[in-house]
């Protein structure tokens, strides 16, 4: 029997490869490669579906992250708030603009930041809330925007993992002041190399990221900030829109696996499942238990043949990048007992039923064998 990937990149983009040739060509028509008409015709369908009125393409999820924090005027003095659990990306895109992080824990079961610990991490410098939609599920987002309105203060969405998602009926890019999204390969929706963008409703916001992605600049030559260079290239964005058609139906084929893992381990002592909330719809980017003998479980099934990943095994504070600031083992224990026990199945838009119902049975024996 063949090894079940965890993530199958190759079939996926197999799979789109008529709508990824005809992308490549008229970009090679066109003769336009960067910021040219595929970018706004892929920013217009991207805006269009996630309910917003601007979606503004740039060349990574990190970036789109820090040019809206750069934007906001956010730097050295200003604090922004921010999972203890998530990628590191969430938290360089804060110290890129010089601002404090300030981590805090999420709640044990969605993995998502915890609303009820975000009052007592605000002072009179707190900027931003910068939650995460973590492994696909929205983060509660109504008592988040709710505490941010009494204070004053910005949420940006990190939605990297959450392209299609839903919280309350309403799409992720759609759920706060601003929105971060990567086109990254891995991602839902996924480029052939590295993209990004912004959404946001706001047009002020939206006119200063367009500059800031573009060397400072809104005419050629005339710069009236620092910026960067930052910008969806045209090819991505046409392989970007070409798949864009496909998103809703690719986060349901997931869903389905989803749906078998929950169903045929739901009985597994020890094993935890996720946790969905009532008000969200998950577009399971990843599919994440929990054991007490993680490592054991991971090797055990690795020898039979089911790659497993672990989103992450070091949490940032615990990351040699972030000595610095001092913060110590034990500091964040919520987010240390996760990162400890966490393990990514399989999951995807091609993986079948039948290689789901080989991972289910691979589990259940690791589990009973670690006993
Ligand atoms: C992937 C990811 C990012 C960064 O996106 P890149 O395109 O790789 O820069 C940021 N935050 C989270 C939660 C991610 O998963």
């Amino acid at each position: 029997m063949s090894d079940i990937p965890f993530l199958d990149l190759h079939a996926i983009n197999l799979s789109y490869k008529d709508q990824l040739q005809a992308g490549f060509e008229r970009v090679l028509n066109s003769g336009w490669f960067v910021l040219g008409g595929e970018l706004e015709r892929f920013e217009q369908a991207f805006a269009q579906y996630c309910g917003t009125r601007h979606c503004v393409g740039v060349g990574n999820g990190l970036e789109a992250l820090h040019l809206v924090l750069k934007a906001w005027g956010i730097g050295a003095g200003d604090e922004v708030i921010v999972p203890s659990n998530t990628y590191i990306a969430t938290w360089l895109a804060i110290s890129y603009t010089g601002a404090t992080i300030v981590p805090v824990e999420p709640d044990p079961e969605t993995y998502n930041l915890d609303p009820d610990r975000i009052r007592a991490a605000i002072s009179s410098r707190t900027r931003a809330i910068l939650p995460v939609h973590l492994y696909g599920q929205p983060a509660d987002m109504a008592p988040i925007n709710e505490i941010a309105k009494e204070y004053g203060l910005k949420v940006l969405e990190d939605s990297a993992q959450a392209h299609g998602a839903r919280y309350k009926g309403k799409r992720t890019g759609a759920l706060g002041d601003a929105a971060a999204f990567s086109f990254y390969p891995g991602k839902n929706l996924g480029a052939l190399g590295d993209g990004g963008c912004i959404t946001t409703d706001d047009d002020a916001l939206a006119d200063a990221v367009r500059v800031l992605r573009n060397y400072g600049s809104r005419v050629k030559y005339h710069n009236e900030v620092q910026g960067y260079n930052s910008r969806l290239d045209d090819l991505q964005a046409a392989f970007l829109a070409e798949k864009l058609p496909y998103l809703d139906r690719d986060n349901e084929l997931r869903s389905k696996i989803a749906t078998r893992y929950m169903d045929a381990l739901s009985d597994i002592k020890g094993l935890t499942l996720p946790t969905i909330a009532e008000a969200c719809q998950s577009v399971w980017h990843l599919f994440v238990v929990m054991h007490q003998r993680r490592d054991e479980l991971q090797q055990a099934l690795q020898g039979m043949g089911v790659a497993t990943m672990i989103h992450y095994p070091i949490p940032p504070h615990l990351q040699p990048a972030y000595a610095e600031l001092d913060f110590r083992a034990g500091g964040f224990p919520i987010s240390e007992r996760i990162h400890q026990r966490i393990l990514s199945l399989p999951m995807g838009p091609t993986m079948t039923l039948a290689e789901a119902d080989r991972v289910i049975d691979c589990v259940r024996n690791a589990v009973s064998e670690l006993g």
